[in-house]
């Protein structure tokens, strides 16, 4: 997949671990997230009704439908986000300062 920026950039998602690309969970599903992690994985696998191996699945499951995808152009800054509509959403920086590499891991 590639996302052209209105600044003539072209972002790239072609592989993993992509210093440019996050998933976004609203707040209002964060706590959904939590639940649905204890109630469906957790206390599964406790009660030995899940298996590890369908745990380490249901887990990503329940994290990848309440994500949505997001990404920054490193040219520009500007970031698109998957809405709630399906559509991409562009944003604007707010300063020339603004950090270009926001959605890059803590380690990486
Ligand atoms: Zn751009």
């Amino acid at each position: 997949m590639k996302i052209g920026c209105n600044c003539g950039a072209t972002i790239f998602d072609s592989a993993d671990y992509l210093p440019q690309k996050g998933h976004l969970i609203p707040d209002q599903d964060w706590f959904d997230v939590y639940d649905a992690i204890d109630d469906d994985v957790i206390d599964k696998v406790a009660d030995g009704t899940l298996t590890k191996e369908a745990a380490y699945m249901k887990a990503r499951e329940i994290i990848g439908s309440k994500a949505r995808l997001m990404w920054q152009c490193v040219g520009c800054g500007s970031l698109y986000v998957d809405g709630r509509d399906g559509q991409l959403h562009g944003f604007v920086p707010a300063t020339e300062e603004t950090d270009r590499r926001v959605l890059a891991g803590r380690s990486k």
